[in-house]
Formats: structure tokens, sequence, C-alpha cells
């Protein structure tokens, strides 16, 4: 059970002048006394936004520091799609009692933000910012108006197209640059509270899309990621209107771009054209993120996913049926109210037939404004731990069988990160396997490297560099 997050942001502060993506140190930007803090919690799509809200501060002279004592600004980017995320940043909010009446700007950025609004400065007065993600761009007037003196900004725009372009976002994974399509969400999961944090589906139109990606190639980037909460929702706005399909065939196109994923896709909008474009198109990554949730129609109906079981399954017979071999991976909710051993069962029956690569497993949370809240039958979070490790244990033992079955062939990996011992290196297939190998190159990190498995365990595969 893990969220995906692929950077550290806090960790992260500047890039190598050697590494593609790299801007000006910030530093050099920077005016003595205006450092800002920023740390994220949640997905990808919060990931990105805290590019875009670090890229607007040190356009305007901030430095990132890396710990909250040095910094003038403290943000959280939070995450309320489980009520844990959303307690979390309560704790961390109390910690900073103790910055009361100081010159510290504390704020909360993102869904809790947008869900809890006054509420935050009500339960944590010390706080003076709050903005949601649709705001990121405000953030400069925002900040203005708390440096002449107000005690208290809030931004909480919710339909708004500006969250696509800010005036500088700064990319801190160094190989994979995250792009925004498609904003918000217009399915209705009763468990979901992406509906009223993020708002909307708002599509970006293609030819921005295409010109950003341009961009991100001539700053060196191979490999972009597509982002929304349902990325295949996309729908162009523009005279153009290019299907989500034609648009990953555009941006494979751009010089420069190696390889192209997209995430997350709703299986409802899931259609042939993009499995004909994966199978023409090399540079278009050989993965699918394709969320289920629950193997039962039944609990499918009640989270009101708009699909059966069987209409998923035949989804997935369309994936696999492609003339290039492409992984799937998939969400699941175990513990949704009223589940009973039989939708467990059709649950642990859907990962056998579907054969993912992979599984984010969570248990159900019940979150304010959704249908399900008050739905009857809640299942003891005892009961929901138990569920959550059958599932886990059934996909483990997938994962080690079909893992064990690549022994012996051959990918091409994208090395984004080194070990510490000499000679070992690691990185991502193009069906986003990770690869743990070896070789004799002093120097690989940004490099494309053929990488032949000769071992294999659940969650990544082991190997050498063919040279
Ligand atoms: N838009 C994506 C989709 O339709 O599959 C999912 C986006 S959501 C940010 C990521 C995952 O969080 C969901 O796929 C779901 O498995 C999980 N999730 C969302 N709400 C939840 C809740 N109330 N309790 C537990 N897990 C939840
Ligand atoms: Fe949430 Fe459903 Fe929208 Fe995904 S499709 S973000 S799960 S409401």
């Amino acid at each position: 059970m893990s969220a995906r997050v692929d950077v550290q942001l806090d960790a992260l502060t500047g890039l190598r002048a050697s590494q593609p993506g790299a801007q000006p140190a910030p530093c050099e930007l920077a005016d003595a006394g205006k450092t800002f803090y920023l740390e994220t919690f949640g997905c990808q799509m919060n990931a990105h936004d805290s590019e875009k809200v670090a890229g607007v501060l040190l356009g305007r002279g901030y430095r990132q520091v890396e710990t909250v004592d040095a910094a003038k600004l403290v943000l959280y980017n939070t995450c309320s799609i489980r009520e844990k995320a959303a307690q979390k940043i309560y704790s961390r909010l109390g910690a900073y009692r103790k910055y009361a009446g100081e010159e510290k700007i504390i704020g909360v950025l993102g869904c809790v933000a947008q869900q809890e609004g006054e509420e935050i400065f009500e339960r944590s007065p010390w706080v003076r910012l709050v903005c949601g993600s649709a705001s990121y761009s405000k953030l400069p007037e925002l900040i203005d108006e708390l440096e002449s003196g107000n005690r208290r900004v809030m931004g909480l725009d919710k339909d708004t197209d500006a969250t696509f372009e800010t005036e500088i976002t700064r990319r801190d994974n160094p190989f994979r640059a995250y792009l925004t399509i498609i904003e918000g969400c217009d399915k209705a999961c009763s468990y979901c509270v992406v509906p009223f944090t993020r708002g909307p589906e708002r599509s970006r139109a293609s030819a921005s899309v295409l010109q950003e990606a341009r961009r991100l190639a001539d700053a060196g980037y191979s490999e972009i990621q597509l982002l929304g909460q349902t990325v295949n929702s996309y729908a162009d706005p523009s005279a153009k209107r290019l299907s989500f399909a034609e648009l990953l065939v555009a941006v494979a196109a751009v010089p420069g771009i190696r390889r192209v994923r997209f995430t997350t896709s709703h299986p409802r909008d899931f259609g042939r054209d993009i499995v004909e474009a994966i199978d023409t198109v090399p540079q278009l990554c050989d993965h699918v993120h394709l969320p289920v949730q629950s193997g039962s129609t039944r609990v499918l109906r009640e989270m009101l996913r708009t699909y059966t079981r069987e209409q998923y399954l035949e989804k997935i017979a369309m994936i696999r049926a492609a003339r290039r071999p492409i992984s799937v991976t998939s969400d699941i909710i175990v513990g949704f109210p009223g589940e009973t051993d039989e939708d467990v069962h059709d649950t642990l029956s859907l990962l056998d037939a579907a054969q993912y690569d992979g599984v984010f497993a969570f248990q159900y949370s019940p979150r304010p404004n959704t249908t399900a809240q008050h739905m009857p039958d809640a299942i003891p979070e005892e009961e929901k731990g138990r569920r959550l490790a059958l599932v886990m244990d059934r996909q483990r033992e997938i994962q080690r069988a079909r893992n064990e079955a690549l022994v012996g062939q051959t990918f091409e990996v994208l090395v984004d990160g080194g070990s510490r011992r000499p000679g070992q290196w690691s990185g991502r297939s193009s069906s986003n396997r990770i690869l743990n190998f070896t070789s004799p190159q002093p120097e690989l990190l940004g490099e494309y490297v053929q990488v032949r498995v000769f071992s294999a365990s659940p969650n990544c595969l082991i190997g050498e560099q063919v040279i």
C-alpha cells in the first residue's frame, strides 16, 4: 500500500547545470531573507503543483531552504484523499503554534486548503495563508498582501484554467517532466473527494500542451508524463479538437522526446484508439494505469464507477490483444461500506484475471462531501486491514510470477538513480518496471541503456548492462 510519488521535493532544492531542465541556481535570483520551505504530500499531481509553486516563488526572488527554522515562508502542499493524510496536516500545523506572533508565514496549499478553507484559520490561528490548487498563479498577489501587513489571505478558486500556467515551473525531477493536460474531475465516484477539492474537469488546449512539450524537449527532457485525475477524458477545447489518443501521438512526435507516459486513466473513457496509438508509436510507453477499485460489480455500482467487472475485463482483454505487450497497473479500495466476503472474493479473482504488474491498495476512508460517507454497514478498521493484507498477498504472488517470467529478457532503461556502491544503478523500463543493475560505466545518470534481467522479485528486476 503506497502512494505514487516520484520526487522528494524538499530534498531537491536545485539542479546541477549539467542536468536537463537546469535553471538558474535559486540563490542567483534570491533576495536575502526571502526564503521558503515546501513540503508535499500526496499524488503526482500534488508533486507537480509544488513544482509550479516553487517556480512562482523563485521567480519572485525567494530561495528554497531545507528546514522550517531557516524559512520565512513555510508551506504545506496537502492531500485529503484519505482521512489520515488530512489529519497529518493538522498535527504538523500543531507543531508550529510556537511560531504564532513571529515573522514566519505558515501557509496551507492544495486539497486540504480547498476542502477546509477558513476552518484552518479557526483550528490553527497561526496559519496566515490558505490557497487551493487553482489559485497558485495568484500566489504572488497573495504573498504581496501578507508582506504589506494583511494578517490572513485566502485563494480558493475552483474552476479557473490558470492552474495550467504559472510564471515558471521549477522541475524537480531531472529526467521525467510532468505536464498537466486536464484538471479537476467530472466523475462522481461515491467515495472520492477530488471533484470537491479540484473542481470540475478543464482540459488544456492541445497547442499549449505541445508548446510546453517542445519547451521541455529543448530543456533536455526526453521523458514526459501527461497528468490528469482522468487523463484520458481529455477534451481539446481548441478548434483542433484532438482526441486524447491524437494528443499522445502529437506529443510523442516532438523532436527529442523518447518516452511519453500518462496517468491516471479512467476505464470508462479508455478506448481502442489509445491501444492502437501505443501499438504504432514506439515513443508511447507500454504501460497503462487503469484503476478498477473493486472486482465486484455490486460494489462498483455503489461506488458509481460507471462500469461492471465484465466491462472492465473487456478493456483488459483489449490491452492484452495489442501487438506490443503492455504492462497494466491498478488501484483497489478494500472495506467499502457493505463490502461482503463474496465481494472480496470477486476482487481477489479479478486480480488473477487481470494479471496486473502493480497495484496500489487502500483501505476505504470516509471523506467529507462524498455520498459514501453516510452509507450504512461500515466495515471495522481491523477487518479492512485483514482484507488489505489478502489483496496485497495475492498480488505479490502474481507479480512474483510475472517478473520471474521476464528473466533472460533485455529492456531499455532510463537510468535515474545510482547507489553508494560503485557500479550499481537503477532505472525504469518503458513499461515502468524498476530495474536494479550493475554496469562497469562510471556515469550513467540520465542515459538510456540496455539491461538484461538475470533475477526477479515481486517489486523489481535485477540485471546487468548489455554493452
Ligand atoms: N482518478 C483516478 C481514478 O479514477 O482511478 C484516481 C485518483 S485518486 C487521487 C487515487 C486513488 O485513491 C483512487 O484510485 C482510489 O483507489 C484511492 N481513493 C480515493 N478516494 C479514496 C477513499 N475515500 N478511501 C480510500 N482510497 C481512496
Ligand atoms: Fe475521484 Fe472517481 Fe474522479 Fe478518480 S474518477 S478523481 S476516483 S471521482
